[in-house]
């Protein structure tokens, strides 16, 4: 092929907006379609730490998650009675624990990744952005991808990257139906922000953590000492009529939690009128593989380790910073920039996604007892720097430190 390629990226959440960044770097043209209507606000705080810190930094996006970056002290565990507990302070593991050393609300990395493209040089590649529109119908031969959308515009490109998230669209009109891939790791898990309630007995900066029987609250605050984000998971088996429903889905929190304490009854008052509610099923995707042909996942499409794992931002960036670099590298070798990108992520996707079902049972104890227990541990742990367990974390966050980056002149800041 002699013309320069053309890419289609389907879904402008954080893996969308940084592979298209990347992209365009590389001077290859882009058009990305965002089924919401504008950006989406909202989301927890994800944690940059390190390879996903490192991808950050060549990406340039430092100085923008800079300014908007939480400054998190670190997490303190509530008891029955509404009082703190243990605490995990940010500087355990070296910045790069629980509470890594940099944090930023999920909507505010996406707006950083957003103004960095809009910032680019004159001499990238060529941006195509259109919200409220995505893909309808797709079909492929060995030159070119066609795709037609709900717009009824029509288009051929010569890649799509499919990164619209959990429930991909894309991944079940190419690779087959969402049960094949997608799996339920038995917990529902919401996120939304509410005016920070009078009396959580928590200091400035810190996260609290309100385990009760089934559940788990946690209340992060925001840059904005007057709201925080209340973050809930609740353990129960799958209920498909949950998705999209959202009176249903608040309706189960309520009655998973009417009757606790601490600053349970103001989080379920507010959160009728949250601006950003968000929910979903803890669940993990696994595709035997990334890419078909002309087409290659990414993100949580690809491989959702589920929130559970704190990690589903830094391998969509991770990612995004591989696939481009490859794309970018052999432009005319496409089989084999889906490969290596594969070859390069799997290793760190297998080590994110392993044990997750069983963090599942052990952060939500069914009964009071498992929560008081739950509590003795944390504060063995945290008494006792010594400890099998600590040392167990800390060889597990390691390995994540440890993953090799290769480098990507072409793609890079
Ligand atoms: C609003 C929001 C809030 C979130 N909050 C949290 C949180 O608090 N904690 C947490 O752990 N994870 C959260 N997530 C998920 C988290 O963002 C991802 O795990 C991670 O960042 C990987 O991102 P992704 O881009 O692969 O997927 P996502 O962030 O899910 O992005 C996918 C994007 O694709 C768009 N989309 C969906 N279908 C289509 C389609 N057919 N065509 C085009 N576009 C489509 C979506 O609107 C979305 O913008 C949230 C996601 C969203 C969208």
């Amino acid at each position: 092929m002699s013309r320069p390629i053309r890419v289609l990226v389907c879904g402008g959440g954080i893996a969308g907006n940084a592979v298209a960044l990347q992209l365009l770097r590389a001077g290859i043209d882009t058009t990305v379609v965002e089924r919401a209507p504008a950006p989406r606000p909202g989301g927890q705080a994800v944690d940059l730490r390190g390879p996903s810190r490192k991808v950050a930094e060549r990406m340039g996006l430092m100085p923008g998650i800079r300014k908007r970056q939480l400054h998190e002290r670190g997490m303190v565990f509530i008891d029955e009675r509404g009082r703190g507990r243990a605490r995990m302070p940010a500087e355990m593991f070296g910045g790069e624990g629980f509470v890594a050393e940099i944090e930023i609300a999920r909507g505010e990395l996406n707006q950083v990744l957003l103004d960095e493209i809009a910032g680019l040089p004159a001499e990238s590649g060529s941006l195509d952005y259109r919200y409220g529109e995505w893909v309808e119908d797709i079909d492929q031969d060995a030159e070119t991808v066609k795709a037609r959308f709900a717009s009824g515009a029509a288009a051929e490109f010569d890649v799509v990257i499919g990164a619209d998230g959990l429930n991909s669209a894309l991944r079940e009109k190419v690779f087959g139906p969402r049960e094949q891939f997608v799996e339920y790791l038995g917990a529902y898990i919401g996120f939304f922000t509410i005016p920070t309630p009078p009396g959580t007995n928590v200091e400035t900066g810190w996260v609290g953590v309100y385990p009760v029987p089934g559940s788990t609250v946690a209340l992060r605050p925001d840059p904005d000492p007057a709201t925080s984000m209340a973050i809930i998971s609740t353990r129960i088996p799958a209920d498909p009529a949950l998705r999209g429903d959202l009176e249903a889905q608040q309706r189960l929190i309520r009655e998973r939690l009417t009757g606790y304490g601490w600053v349970i009854p103001d989080i379920l008052d507010a959160m009728p009128d949250a601006p950003d509610f968000y929910f979903d099923e803890v669940a993990r995707v696994r595709m035997p593989h990334w890419s078909k042909g002309r087409v290659v996942m990414l993100g949580d499409a690809a491989c959702c380790g589920s929130p559970m794992t704190g990690m589903g931002t830094a391998l969509a960036i991770i990612g995004a910073y591989l696939l481009a670099g490859e794309i970018a590298t052999t432009p005319t070798d496409l089989p084999r920039a889906f490969d290596r990108y594969e070859e390069l992520l799997r290793p760190l996707v297998t080590t994110i996604q392993k044990g997750t079902e069983t963090q599942v049972r052990l952060r939500h104890p069914e009964t009071r007892r498992g929560v008081a227990i739950m509590h003795i541990l944390i504060e063995t742990l945290m008494s006792r720097p010594l400890s099998p367990l600590r040392a167990l974390l800390t060889r597990l966050i390691g390995k994540q430190a440890e993953y090799p980056l290769p480098d990507y002149p072409a793609v890079e800041n």
